[in-house]
């Protein structure tokens, strides 16, 4: 069976087209879609209007892990969604957007309380990938710690308080 050249690229408008409903859905910012998708911002912002009935929120993106870390408790969520991330990270290193995806909604599935956004989820992506952060274990307890995460903050387990 042959594919044309002109089905293949509906396909691939297809499978683009779906991808900007997930992230959209999960009310990515607009930057974010932008840059994985590179479908125009203008386009965006305007489905994102179809889609939920409002203008998608102004402010800018805070672009590092350190912008998200500001307090303990939302410390101690980002720690956990770079943990479950850096596990689905060992089993495939593909790089790509759907597995943030993934590892977003079954985070928020076990975690509903949690402060952290699909946009925050995205930024820790990033920087877990390009080694800005790590998740460690803490050797005396084994708890998950995330160094390089904070700003002004030494570096130690939040559950036994040893330094890692
Ligand atoms: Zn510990």
């Amino acid at each position: 069976m042959f594919i044309t050249a002109y089905e293949l690229y509906c396909q691939v408008v297809v499978a683009r087209h779906s991808l900007v409903m997930e992230l959209l859905k999960r009310h990515a910012r607009i930057s974010i879609v932008h840059k994985e998708t590179g479908i125009p911002k203008q386009l965006l912002r305007k489905t994102y209007r179809e889609l939920h009935g409002r203008s998608p929120s102004p402010g800018a993106l805070k672009y590092s892990t350190q912008g998200l870390t500001r307090n303990l408790k939302k410390y101690k969520e980002v720690t956990l969604f770079a943990a479950c991330f850096q596990t689905a990270e060992s089993k495939n290193q593909e790089n790509d957007i759907r597995k943030v995806i993934t590892v977003f909604d079954s985070y928020k599935m076990f975690c509903s309380g949690s402060q952290l956004d699909f946009s925050g989820a995205w930024v820790v992506a990033r920087d877990l990938r390009t080694k800005q952060i790590e998740a460690v274990k803490c050797p005396h307890c084994g708890a998950s710690v995330l160094i390089k995460a904070r700003e002004d903050v030494s570096e130690r387990c939040c559950v036994c308080k040893t330094c890692v």
